[in-house]
């Protein structure tokens, strides 16, 4: 069988990368277009001063966009900051979990361990509460088997875990002051964001390039932070300066501004979803009726953004990559913890990309299995 090629503008391949990864084309071109100069201004987007007023705009209309993409409540306040998500890490637990005080953490994956040993480093004492390492990391576990302990500040999850693929696939019911890590599915499907007490997520997958950060933290949590902290890892420190005490990341701001944008114009968070959902569909089917392809993620819990996958073995997994990257398929190994294969099919990836690796699963099937 003949295999489909990219039929992609400026003949670009299908990156099923983790992050960075694809972005919206017509955003790409829309950066491109500001790099000589932005708006009429006479400097390019990445030449404005962030004390000027077109910066200015752009920054205030990002952080629009974004609580009205998510409909973030008024006591909620957000934050663009560096550092990535593993600065959040520590930064929260600094400003949320004071020296010698506990609490709860959820681990589905790389992403929660990472968490914890990162609180633990500033003196907070992470309790783990659900670890689902006994079955690598397959699944999470339902959020009504969880209750919060009593000597604990709040309670953690990676909504996302980015390497193994697993997702919550569900929201806390509203009892508990939850902290979530959404980097890896942030503005994929509607979230209740009065479920938590703070999300956060780096750009990189969702939102833009990375180099930008975004915090939600609601407003009974900033009341509890500790005066002393250093000014840059306090929370406070960006809401009280709308994200511009000092020099934000203008450029993935900018960015991440035009992706907001674009989500607000393909019809928002359950316009997404359902976009998602079909292109996650797309290539589960071929693992489902498949006895050579093994999905890693219980069926509950298999995330729409990263599609975990194994093959009968290590030759034939390497002969996959090989061939898919020939037919311009790339960035599919998946990670050593889980083996085989990982699609990352965030909100930019085209359900294009996702049909002509399907019919490649297929079609290699065909030859090998
Ligand atoms: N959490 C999750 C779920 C992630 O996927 C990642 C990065 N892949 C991180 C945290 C760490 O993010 P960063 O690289 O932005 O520090």
């Amino acid at each position: 069988m003949a295999l489909q090629r990219s039929t992609q503008p400026y003949d670009r391949a299908f990156n099923f990368s983790a992050g960075p990864c694809t972005l919206p084309v017509e955003v790409l071109e829309e950066a491109r277009d500001s790099l000589m100069n932005y708006n009429g201004s006479g400097a390019s987007v990445m030449e404005l001063s962030h004390r000027g007023k077109d910066y200015d705009a752009l920054h205030m209309q990002a952080f629009a966009d974004l609580r009205e993409l998510m409909g973030i409540p008024e006591d909620y306040k957000i934050a663009f900051l560096q550092g990535g998500a593993s600065l959040q890490f520590t930064m929260l637990a600094m400003n949320f979990l004071p020296v010698g005080t506990a609490a709860d953490y959820i681990v589905t994956g790389a992403w929660g361990k990472k968490a914890v040993e990162a609180a633990k480093i500033h003196g907070g004492v992470p309790q783990v509460i659900y670890d689902a390492k006994a079955s690598n990391y397959d699944h999470a576990p339902k959020l009504s088997d969880i209750k919060q302990s009593a000597n604990s500040a709040f309670i953690h999850m990676s909504h996302n875990e980015t390497i193994q693929g697993v997702d919550f696939m569900e929201e806390p019911s509203g009892e508990g002051i939850w902290i979530n890590d959404m980097s890896s599915n942030i503005l994929s499907r509607p979230c209740n964001v009065s479920r938590y007490a703070m999300i956060y997520a780096g750009a990189q997958k969702n939102m833009g390039p990375a180099g930008l950060t975004v915090a939600i933290v609601r407003q009974d949590m900033i009341d509890k932070i500790p005066d002393g902290l250093p000014p840059m890892l306090d929370y406070r420190t960006y809401f009280e300066n709308d994200s511009m005490y000092n020099t934000p990341p203008c450029w993935s701001i900018y960015v991440a501004g035009l992706v907001y944008k674009w989500v607000k114009k393909l019809g928002g968070l359950e316009a997404m979803d359902k976009i998602n959902s079909e292109k996650a569909k797309t290539i589960y089917d071929v693992i489902d009726g498949s006895g050579f392809y093994k999905g890693h993620a219980q069926l509950a819990n298999r995330s729409k953004m990263n599609i975990t996958f194994t093959l009968p073995d290590e030759d034939m997994t390497a002969a996959f990559l090989k061939e898919a990257k020939e037919n311009r398929l790339l960035e599919l190994k998946g990670h050593r913890s889980v083996g085989g294969c990982r699609a990352s099919i965030y909100n930019a990836f085209p359900l294009e990309g996702c049909q002509v690796l399907a019919s490649f699963m297929k079609d290699f099937e065909q030859r090998n299995g």
